[in-house]
């Protein structure tokens, strides 16, 4: 049971539940690794480790991992991405504070129906406060910061932020099952003729992401109440006009979309039915990255209104969405996808530089600034890091390496070798560095364009 899409995704579905794609046309095709491309390997937590991604501490606490230099190099630009496609669908992004007072979440409703994943309460005087189990009552209060007109809908706040999960020691491992979790959420304030367009939009800007990440998900999920709604068991809010509602639009919402999908029950948040997209790992184990999700529960209870064209109060709906659900989870997949061999544009070090001897130190260190400058991630692996045979093997991972010996040093080439073992003519070093940053700049999958150089050497 879910307070928000992710909150409740951390469980993963025992491995017989994971289904396979069903859909070639509706779902993004998986990147098409070259076949020399290294294979996949099994655990994100095994790589995560072999890499220096991000790792743990007894002191810290379980389920509480930290990031490494080159984790959070993929961590930070991932966090721009989707910043970027957010400012391009029409999103603005707020920060809010992890934290807040008791009562935020007994008007929520996250006090009665979800308690049992939240921290416990910190006496703060004669208030408690707690750290958050979801974004939503944060950005409902950001929306009723100061009245709101139609003509301000559909409103969009996005904020990548932090909230709290407590999960049982025992089931935390890696980055899939966190207490600490960094969500790319978002909450669309709409009218209720504006919530499947907006839902619809959400759909799509997650089909574009997963495209760029080359995520292929292997099912959506329309995620149900189960009995408890009628039993009045407490595990969901109970006005059942509400929840038909909005089982009504995510189901016109889905059949817009083209995308197949599956009912299932009791997998429903506790205020509402959502769309979730679901993911396998390694293991063939099913979890949800992205959702969706209408609702108009937290809408009454946070008392949110907008002056329609009439000159009343209307109440607007809440989308709540998430691209790629939490950094911990979609880093955790990305690793396990490509095998810590990552795209370009998100490798934690795109370019190695590697002298031939220290005569072109020199040198090597004025092509990692040009590097620098473009916003590319360069490094130099000089003699003192091994034969030139072994600075390779080490630099297996990177996407571009790049020896410098005489005659490059001397004409101001590059001979850049590409990972997936092609070597490029060598290249004046501006023009070479200008055709890694635009494939980057374009997140794109590909180590290299054949065309471009061909019209470059025309
Ligand atoms: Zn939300």
């Amino acid at each position: 049971m879910s307070s928000h899409p992710i909150a409740s995704d951390a469980d993963a579905a025992p491995a017989s539940d994971a289904a396979p794609a069903s859909d070639a046309d509706a779902v993004p095709a998986p990147a098409s690794a070259p076949p020399s491309e290294p294979v996949p390997a099994a655990d994100h937590r095994r790589l995560g480790r072999e890499l220096e991604l991000f790792d743990t501490d007894p002191l810290i606490g379980s389920g509480l991992p930290y990031w490494l230099p080159d984790g959070a190099e993929i961590r930070h630009t991932l966090e721009e991405f989707i910043r970027d496609r957010e400012r391009r669908a029409g999103y603005r992004h707020v920060y809010s504070p992890v934290l807040g007072k008791r009562e935020l979440y007994e008007i929520s409703g996250h006090w009665q129906h979800y308690q049992d994943d939240m921290f416990p309460p910190m006496d703060l005087g004669s208030e408690q406060v707690v750290l958050r189990p979801s974004l939503c009552p944060h950005h409902a209060l950001i929306y009723r910061s100061r009245a709101r007109s139609h003509r301000e809908l559909p409103l969009r706040i996005a904020e990548l932020g932090g909230m709290y999960r407590s999960e049982l020691s025992g089931v935390l491992g890696g980055l899939t099952r966190v207490r600490a979790i960094q969500l790319n959420d978002a909450h669309v304030f709409c009218t209720p003729e504006q919530a499947a367009d907006e839902a619809v939009a959400a759909l799509e800007l997650i089909a574009g992401a997963h495209r760029a990440l080359g995520i292929r998900p292997v099912r959506y999920r329309l995620s149900l109440p189960d009995g408890g709604i009628q039993s009045g068991s407490g595990k969901y809010v109970a006005d059942p006009e509400l929840w038909e509602r909005a089982i009504a639009l995510l189901t016109e919402v889905l059949r817009r979309s083209g995308v197949p999908f599956e009912a299932v029950e009791g997998e429903a948040a506790f205020y509402g039915p959502k769309i979730d997209v679901q993911i396998a790992d390694a293991a063939g184990r099913e979890s949800t990255l992205s959702t969706v999700q209408i609702d108009f529960h937290q809408p009454e209870r946070f008392d949110l209104r907008y002056i329609g064209p009439d000159g009343a109060k209307h109440r607007p709906v809440m989308v709540h969405r998430s691209v790629i659900g939490s950094v911990e989870r979609v880093v955790a997949h990305l690793i396990e996808l490509y095998g810590g061999a990552f795209p370009a544009w998100l490798a934690p070090t795109q370019l190695v530089l590697l002298p031939l001897s220290e005569r072109e130190r020199a040198r090597t260190e004025q092509v990692r600034e040009r590097c620098l400058d473009l916003g590319l991630r360069a490094e130099v692996a000089g003699p003192e890091r091994g034969t030139l045979g072994a600075r390779i093997r080490e630099a297996r991972l990177v996407p571009y390496q790049a020896i410098l010996g005489p005659r490059e040093a001397a004409d101001d080439l590059l001979a850049l070798r590409l990972r997936d073992g092609r070597r490029p003519d060598p290249l004046p070093v501006g023009e070479a560095l200008a055709r890694i940053g635009a494939l980057v700049g374009a997140c794109a999958q590909e180590l290299w364009d054949e065309r471009a150089s061909a019209v470059g050497r025309g």
